[in-house]
């Protein structure tokens, strides 16, 4: 069973900010924003590249709502899904990162030279 599912079933504990019948949201222990929660399905899909887009319309809702209860609405927020090997995902149950709380740096994210394949 994948991490994540075993936080969903509670055989690892997790800090929750927001929960209905198929989505939790939960503080990141390792926080990279003053902000920064993870949200997931309850049930085990492993990448966004899998999702159904029903699933994703029912998730959109939820973490619109996510938003509004940390008050981010508002101020703004990045909402991040790392997929797959090239994405840097390391967990395999699919989770969009939600940072917030302070104006976010937008930076290279690789240590090529982003115009050297141009
Ligand atoms: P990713 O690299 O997109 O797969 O992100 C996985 C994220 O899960 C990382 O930001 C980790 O800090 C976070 N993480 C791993 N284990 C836990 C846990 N038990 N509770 C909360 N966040 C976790």
């Amino acid at each position: 069973m994948c991490l994540f599912c075993k936080l969903v079933n509670g055989e690892i504990p997790s800090n929750k900010v927001l929960e209905d019948d198929n989505f939790i949201a939960f503080h990141d222990i390792n926080p990279i924003a003053p902000i920064h929660l993870l949200i997931i399905p309850k049930v085990h899909v492993e990448k966004f590249q899998d999702v159904q887009p029903e699933m994703m319309a029912q998730m959109t809702a939820f973490i619109q709502e996510v938003t509004k209860t940390m008050e981010l609405d508002k101020s703004g927020y990045r909402l991040v899904t790392n997929n797959g090997e090239d994405g840097g995902q390391e967990v395999p149950h699919l989770h969009f990162h939600l940072l917030g709380g302070t104006k976010l740096k937008w930076t290279h994210l690789h240590d090529e030279d982003p115009k050297a394949s141009m």
